[in-house]
């Protein structure tokens, strides 16, 4: 903790990010390059995003179990374009208690393989199936450019892995999850987001198709937040996921894939974010209330302390900390929570003892605007705060949603032409017509570093121009610089 001001997000967005990460103590650098070992409090984060989502795959059906780290090379080279697309990641294990390996281990990027073993033989009949099993883990993928919570070699995710016994149960299965996803990014995170496919060159090593949710960042740039693959019956051939039918033949499962990472940490941070720090939105937010006492001299401090206890304790349905430290001022403590980004702080004094009030400041909205002289502090009564405390950070969990909405609306465009696109994703989105061939998102990536981030599900096919080469479009999709 020090009092160095971050950087302002429009003189560097990536120092500015970089440097909250370490200041708030969400994360910090491993021993091993690109590796990050992340603190209490970003962990404290993790369990809430992990609640929020375990909960929604346990109504959706879904139950926890967990599979090995280490899994055969033989199992990856199973599936060539899993293989292929993961084997420039892979870290190998070659040696064990001393011995070299009859067959090097694979550090698991991802499970599909040794799940789709397991599978093959624990199904045998239709009446097995569906399997709707998910874990929550760690994986490794090498990766040259690392980024604390957005790419690093190590991170923690969930994966769910389902087999079905019709394709159509499989498609279904992958969208469901994507929409719980979404559920979970909005309602949750207030990151806003859209839903779609990804083109053939961003989807999944292994996947028939790649869904995804992608939200935008407080510097315009796309960050992938959570997949939903499906497999189509790519792993079950290779695995031999068979089920014998309800007229007794043999047939291969469906399956599917999805994970949603310790990334979406980066998302929330990213999203929104200013230049004080971190703001959180309050249903995921470790610390949702901080209560700072302010006294000056030892008797004021006896009149202030035992209502702040009061007030602790009435407020038990949240999570609260009280700030009692004695070291620092309570305009220390104020800096030093806004840039955690606690969503709210309630500040008692003598003169809110002797009134039976508080004063309740609101992290996402300025203490006094000097232009509207509109405030988001306010003074309430002691009496009836919990009620009042729920209100407001159910307000704050919404204007984030709001805030991060109207600005992403403001930063999507549709360009009339190429040179205009070209233009329009240095500082935002082109929605824009594209033929689906891979030479146009090439051509785009390669003038502008822009990609192809997802096609909309919910569109509405129709007739267009590819804004790249002209030639007779149906979707449209979205470009823009991503993470
Ligand atoms: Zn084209």
């Amino acid at each position: 903790m020090s009092d160095e001001k971050l950087t302002p997000r429009n003189v560097d967005f990536s120092e500015w990010y970089n440097t909250l990460v370490l200041k708030a103590e969400l994360a910090d650098y491993a021993p091993v390059r690109g590796c990050m070992v992340v603190r209490p409090y970003g962990w404290a984060l993790w369990e809430n995003i992990q609640q929020a989502l375990d909960r929604r795959f346990k109504e959706t059906g879904h139950v926890n179990a967990a599979f090995p780290l280490l899994i055969p090379m033989s199992f990856l080279e199973k599936e060539k374009a899993h293989v292929e697309g993961f084997s420039p990641e892979l870290a190998v294990v070659t040696i064990g208690g001393g011995e070299k390996l009859e067959e090097p281990l694979v550090v698991r990027p991802t499970s599909e393989t040794v799940i789709g073993h397991m599978y093959a033989k624990w199904i045998k009949s239709y009446r097995d199936l569906p399997v709707l099993i998910n874990q929550w883990g760690n994986v490794v993928r090498w990766e040259l450019r690392t980024k604390l919570f957005l790419r690093t070699l190590e991170f923690y995710w969930q994966e769910g892995h389902t087999a079905h016994a019709s394709e159509q149960e499989a498609r279904e299965e992958t969208l469901r999850m994507l929409d719980v996803y979404a559920d979970f990014a909005i309602n949750e995170g207030a990151v806003p987001v859209v839903k779609g496919v990804k083109s053939e060159s961003e989807k999944f090593a292994g996947a028939v198709q790649s869904l995804s949710i992608e939200a935008m960042m407080g510097d315009t740039r796309a960050l992938q937040s959570g997949t939903s693959h499906f497999l189509g019956q790519n792993f079950a051939k290779a695995f031999e996921i068979q089920y014998l039918d309800q007229n007794n033949t043999l047939q291969h499962c469906w399956t599917t894939s999805w994970g949603l990472s310790t990334r979406f940490i980066g998302a929330i941070i990213m999203t929104h974010g200013d230049d004080q720090g971190l703001i959180l939105p309050p249903r995921l937010a470790p610390i949702q209330i901080v209560l700072v006492p302010i006294y000056k001299n030892d008797a004021e401090r006896n009149a202030v302390m035992p209502v702040v206890e009061r007030i602790k304790s009435e407020l038990s349905a949240f999570r609260v900390k009280v700030d009692d430290r004695s070291e620092v001022t309570p305009g220390f403590k104020f800096n030093d929570w806004e840039m955690r980004g606690v969503p709210l702080r309630i500040e008692i004094g003598p003169k809110d003892v002797e009134k039976g009030s508080v004063a309740l400041a609101r992290r996402d909205k300025p203490g006094r605007d000097p232009l509207t002289g509109a405030s988001g502090k306010s003074f309430v009564p002691q009496t009836g705060l919990a009620a009042a405390v729920a209100d407001l950070l159910a307000d704050i969990q919404k204007s984030l949603l709001a805030r991060a909405t109207a600005f992403r609306e403001g930063h999507i465009f549709d360009p009339k032409d190429y040179a205009e696109l070209t233009e329009v994703v240095k500082n935002g989105w082109a929605y824009s017509y594209w033929c689906e061939f891979a030479e146009c998102e090439a051509k785009v990536k390669e003038d502008t570093k822009a990609t192809t981030r997802c096609m909309p599900i919910d569109q509405e096919e129709s007739k267009g121009k590819c804004i790249v080469c002209g030639k007779d479009a149906k979707r449209k999709v979205y470009f823009a610089r991503a993470y």
